[in-house]
């Protein structure tokens, strides 16, 4: 029976970033993936917002996706655009990209990180005791690990297997989403009618249209066919354009569910295993992606022993109420998509509201994942949220703070006096960089804060203290998050 420290089971983008996580640890990890390789039968998502960027940007990775996609300006309430392009971030918008481009680049990356793949396998079930975890494979082997962290998607074998509950709200509608060729040309652009929402598109290579339609009435749980494609398209523009050589069709809904419990002993989950939603405001890729970097190196020190296992309740602390203020927010936008006129008045309410600058400031913050503010306790404004990628000048010349990242270590930048804050007996584990920066601190929606003296930031990018001349708190801080000298 092989062994690894921690293995993911699914390797889609929340099981490949939390791989590349866990790698630039230097933990034994290995996937396993359902899949024969990494190719994704149809394009999914259709990208990510600026946190996302930004995450991607902190390992050192995001000119990978910039290169492939297009940036805009995709944040929407309703019909109405949240343009965030005066947030103080390099990345003021979203990335425009499809999935299974976002997982060829993801691929591409970990097998540079030497992740370990097994491909073609599924995980059928696993038994924990004491020391590890026993994980079953439908090829009939097992695989010994640690932990295994279940990013298997909705329908989670592991999140099933582990009796993890997960409550929330039934599906009221669906829609079909599928990648097929024509033989006579479809109208442009979004429709809205008294069902729902509806659009075909021609993709890049110009003979296939991705084509989404939503359902008359709510659909049934098995897959949909050409023949429930064709008949939904007729419903709406009273021809299905000559639909064949489908490549992909599948059905989504707005069903709304969140795992009442991010863990059960050595088995996690994240990502779509954890919380599922109606894809509107595109959020469910940068929740997953975003979950991985809040576990990663977390349970890396976990595996390692530098920290106890309790560490590993802070991912649920802090990730669960992102992921329920999230789906409060997909419900809102679902709801917003109805057709009804009297919906369609509170559209337009909502938009006069979201296009003055608090409320879209607010808005933006939300589904642009810039706002995320885990509770560390009283203190600065910047203490839980995202660290801004400041220009600092240092011994060694210029340094954007995202550089300090690439590496996932955590790192103490001291803006006071050189020498000033003394972490000796972390030196193995945290970076201390003294610094200058002369700008203005700045963060999305909240505005200009005050500087501090210095700052301690955890591999993730977010702030777990700051001084204020003094080094109080600190000591606390590094064995809180990084473990006792
Ligand atoms: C139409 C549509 C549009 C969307 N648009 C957006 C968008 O614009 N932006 C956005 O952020 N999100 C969007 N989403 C959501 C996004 O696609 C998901 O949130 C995202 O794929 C979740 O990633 P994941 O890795 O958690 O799960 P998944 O992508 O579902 O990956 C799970 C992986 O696990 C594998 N697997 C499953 N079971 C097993 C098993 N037992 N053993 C081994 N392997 C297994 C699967 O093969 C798969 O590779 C959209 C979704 C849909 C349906």
């Amino acid at each position: 029976m092989a062994k690894h420290a921690v293995v993911i089971a699914g390797g889609g983008p929340t099981g490949m970033m939390l791989a590349a996580e866990l790698a630039l640890a230097k933990v034994d990890v290995a996937i396993v993936e359902r899949r024969p390789n990494h190719v994704l039968v149809g394009s999914r998502a259709g990208g990510f917002h600026s946190r996302t960027i930004e995450v991607l940007d902190q390992r050192g990775v995001a000119d990978r996706f910039l290169a492939e996609g297009q940036v805009a300006q995709a944040a929407m309430i309703g019909a109405t655009v949240l343009d965030m392009s005066d947030f103080p971030t390099r990345h003021p918008y979203s990335l425009g990209i499809w999935q299974n481009q976002i997982e060829r680049i993801m691929a591409a990356w970990i097998a540079e990180l030497l992740v370990r793949i097994y491909y073609g396998c599924e995980v059928t079930g696993f038994a924990p005791d004491d020391a590890g975890v026993k994980v079953e494979l439908s090829d009939g082997e097992s695989l010994r690990a640690q932990y295994l962290v279940g990013c298997d998607g909705g329908r989670s074998v592991i999140r099933k297997s582990a009796g993890i509950e997960f409550p929330g709200w039934d599906p009221t509608k669906s829609n079909l989403i599928a990648e097929v060729e024509v033989t006579e040309e479809p109208p442009r652009g979004i429709r809205h009618d008294a069902t729902g929402i509806h659009g075909l598109h021609r993709l890049e290579d110009g003979r296939t249209v991705r084509v989404i339609v939503t359902e008359q009435q709510l659909g049934p749980s098995s897959e949909p066919t050409l023949h429930d494609l064709s008949a939904a398209l007729i419903t709406v523009y009273g021809t299905d354009f000559g639909i064949h050589s489908p490549t992909w069709i599948a059905r989504f809904t707005d069903m709304t569910r969140q795992a009442a419990t991010y863990r059960a002993g050595r088995v996690l989950l994240a990502g779509d295993s954890a919380h599922v939603h109606y894809p509107a405001g595109g959020q469910g890729l940068s929740l997953g992606v975003q979950d991985a970097v809040n576990l990663g190196w977390k349970l890396a020190q976990v595996v390692k022993g530098t920290s106890p296992d309790s560490l590993l309740d802070t991912y649920q602390d802090e990730r669960h109420p992102v992921a329920a203020r999230a789906l409060q927010h997909t419900m809102a936008q679902s709801a917003l998509q109805r057709p009804d006129d009297r919906i369609k008045a509170l559209v337009d309410m909502v938009s006069e509201l979201a296009s003055m600058d608090e409320p879209r400031k607010r808005l933006a913050g939300i589904i642009s994942g810039l706002d995320i503010h885990y509770d560390l306790g009283e203190g600065h404004p910047l203490l839980g949220r995202r660290m801004p990628d400041l220009d600092l000048v240092t011994d060694d010349g210029p340094l954007r703070v995202f550089a300090l990242l690439h590496e996932a270590k955590p790192v103490l930048l001291n803006f006071g006096e050189p020498g000033g804050v003394d972490i000796t007996p972390w030196a193995d584990r945290v970076q201390m960089i003294d610094a200058e920066y002369v700008g203005l601190w700045e963060l999305p929606v909240l505005g200009e804060v005050s500087a501090p003296t210095a700052v301690l930031i955890r591999p993730d990018g977010y702030v777990a203290w700051l001084g204020d001349g003094k080094d109080t708190g600190l000591r606390d801080a590094l064995i809180t998050w990084f473990g006792a000298p």
